[in-house]
């Protein structure tokens, strides 16, 4: 079975992003970046599939520009066999990545599609759902657990209020929550080996996708600075506060 990944290269989740002086966006120069943290979680699940047997191999897939190369041989040093880029600079929006993974399982024909519940950088929450509208396969979203059993699948799913079991058909699309697993470090060794695996770069052009974007992002700003907490005596003062100042109950 091939389990393809979807790795994105994101601002480094250390960084703190500032927003750039016109507000069309935060400045990224001369900032770290690094694999989405819910990708790393990706690929070490489909790393762990291909130890238990399960798969046969794991093709890590990013989108983006040339720097996206980085990260993909880190998910080659932490096991991915292959990888593939698809090289871009434009803006790739979710529903334009969902296109063009589309585009890439027709070619591969994966049984598994994992990638990340969200990217740290837009927080859209997205492409995986879409990948699946656009396949017409199964998802089981926000994974915490993930048991293959021939051509079942079953995802446990954490929701508000506690975990759900689906059951899917493979098939599938799963993306990744934060407790599904731990991400190994790539050792040394490892980062070598990766240097010699195979990374094929194709264009969205050769993918026969139009990755112009849909949404137009109107401003940005920086969160309102917090204000100061302050001490009550009471609970009858904690009370009125919060029924008369904050209005929330
Ligand atoms: P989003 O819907 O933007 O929050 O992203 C959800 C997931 O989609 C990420 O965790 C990645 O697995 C995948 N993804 C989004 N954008 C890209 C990209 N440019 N390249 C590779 N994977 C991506």
């Amino acid at each position: 079975m091939k389990v393809l990944v979807a790795v994105k290269r994101v601002v480094d989740y250390n960084v703190k992003v500032r927003v750039k002086a016109d507000q069309s966006g935060v400045d990224i120069a001369d900032v770290k970046f690094s694999m989405n943290p819910f990708d790393e979680i990706a690929i070490e699940e489909a790393v762990r599939l291909k130890e238990k047997g399960v798969a046969t191999e794991v093709i890590a897939v990013s989108m983006g520009v040339a720097q996206c190369q980085e990260t993909l041989r880190t998910a080659l040093a932490m096991g991915a066999d292959r990888a593939i880029h698809v090289q871009s600079d434009a803006e790739l929006q979710p529903l334009a990545v969902a296109k063009l993974l589309k585009a890439i399982c027709d070619k591969e024909q994966p049984q598994l599609v994992i990638l990340g519940k969200q990217a740290i950088d837009d927080d859209c929450n997205q492409t995986g759902q879409m990948l699946a509208a656009l396949a017409g396969w199964s998802q089981g979203t926000f994974a915490s657990k993930v048991e293959i059993s021939g051509s079942d699948i079953s995802v446990i799913r954490e929701v508000d209020g506690g975990l759900q079991t689906v059951a899917l058909k493979l098939p599938a699309i799963v993306t990744t929550d934060l407790r599904l697993n731990e991400p190994r470090y790539a050792t040394l060794p490892n980062i070598m080996k990766a240097k010699k695996k195979p990374l094929d770069a194709v264009t969205p052009e050769a993918l026969g996708v139009d990755v112009t974007p849909r949404l137009k992002t109107l401003k940005v700003t920086e969160p309102p600075k917090r204000k100061g907490g302050i001490k009550v005596k009471t609970i009858g003062e904690l009370v009125d506060k919060l029924k008369n100042e904050a209005r929330v109950i």
